[in-house]
């Protein structure tokens, strides 16, 4: 329940039984976090996970969370997809979402009856601000008949008037689905430019485009790219498919957080470079302490809104309450569901940079 005395609760000290009940943690997020911050983080983990147990609650917690977070109060931890695939399947009473706005509304879309928290309402997305409903339906006016697939980076508005949602993990699996049940060889694929251009490298469905971006990943070049290689010639370069197409060419590896993730893990690279959001690279060095993680990266201003701090007011005083318009919920939850009800992929997907089609134009709207 809400504190009677909403945000007047004093945290614990950093005492000795709070270290110890921290002391795993602690173990995975050393090398990120210091002394002095642990001093302070750890009260607030501690304090968050007792009032998950009071409030019946858990946290998803996406792989752009500082290490504090995702190592510390996550229950769920993974990209969009995993994520949403999570809110899906708890029975707990409250989700508290450690991302953006989208992916609150995603849990809420996929769990009605649970209270979603957002701790910070402006934590929001410049893929998701980049377009609306009523762009989508003059978009469906323009090419009518073909399917519309949208990343789920996007409003419960937009994904109202989808046909199907994808991922970076398996957007090239849902473009090539939506092709085959709708009978056609073009589909837009919104709103994300790059990712939409990655795609199309990938497949021979042809790609409608919307001209939005991350503001994260936009920020890559090809060059910085080669600046890396040569001077780190034995790191392998794993880069976030929002990226350009220039900068994936120049890659070693395209894939998702979670791909990522598995590329790391299962191959173990003796250097590595993550071309995506800063916490990405540390959450995943916490699990890889065989491999030395390079760090040219962009930090995402909207992951950075949520914090120990929000995270504790949240459970605390019950706040901020993320809700979806019921009857928009309705027509969401079916884009959303039919992309969770695809088989997953046998393997982690990753964008074939081997056997990627080159120089394939897109249609921008
Ligand atoms: S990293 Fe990019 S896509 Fe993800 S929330 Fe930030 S702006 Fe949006």
């Amino acid at each position: 329940m809400p504190s009677a005395n909403p945000g007047t609760a004093a945290l614990p000290a950093f005492t000795p039984e709070i270290e110890a009940a921290t002391a795993a943690v602690w173990e995975k997020v050393r090398r990120h976090v210091t002394p002095m911050e642990w001093r302070l983080h750890a009260p607030l983990i501690h304090a968050i996970n007792q009032l998950k147990r009071e409030r019946n609650a858990v946290i998803l917690a996406h792989n752009y969370m500082t290490p504090d977070i995702f190592h510390g109060v996550g229950d769920y931890v993974g990209d969009s997809l995993g994520l949403a695939r999570e809110a899906a399947r708890t029975d707990a009473a409250v989700i508290v979402q450690a991302g953006v706005h989208f992916m609150a509304e995603t849990s809420k879309i996929l769990s009605p009856d649970k209270r979603v928290l957002i701790p910070d309402l402006k934590a929001g997305c410049s893929l998701a601000s980049s377009i609306t409903a009523a762009d989508v339906r003059l978009m469906r006016e323009r090419y009518p008949g073909l399917p519309v697939v949208t990343y789920v980076n996007t409003s419960a508005e937009v994904k109202a008037e989808t046909d199907i949602c994808c991922t970076s993990a398996n957007a090239v699996q849902v473009v090539e689905h939506a092709a085959r049940e709708w009978g056609v060889d073009r589909v837009l694929l919104i709103p994300d430019e790059f990712l939409a251009r990655n795609v199309a490298r990938q497949t021979s469905v042809g790609i409608i485009a919307w001209r939005g971006r991350c503001e994260v990943h936009e920020q890559f070049t090809a060059e910085d790219i080669r600046e890396i290689r040569e001077a780190h010639p034995g790191a392998e370069i794993l880069a976030h498919p929002e990226c350009p197409a220039e900068v994936i060419a120049e890659a070693d590896f395209a894939g998702s957080t979670a791909a990522m993730n598995d590329y790391v893990l299962t191959r173990k690279p003796r250097q590595v470079v993550l071309i995506t959001e800063c916490s990405m690279a540390d959450n995943v060095a916490a699990d890889a302490v065989e491999t030395e993680f390079l760090r040219p990266c962009n930090l995402c201003p909207h992951m950075k809104r949520i914090t120990l701090e929000n995270i504790h007011q949240a459970l605390l005083e019950d706040r901020y309450e993320v809700t979806v318009d019921p009857a928009v919920a309705l027509r969401a939850r079916d884009a959303v569901q039919r992309m969770i009800d695809l088989p997953p992929p046998a393997v982690t997907a990753r964008y074939d940079l081997v056997r990627a089609r080159h120089h394939v134009d897109v249609e921008l709207i």
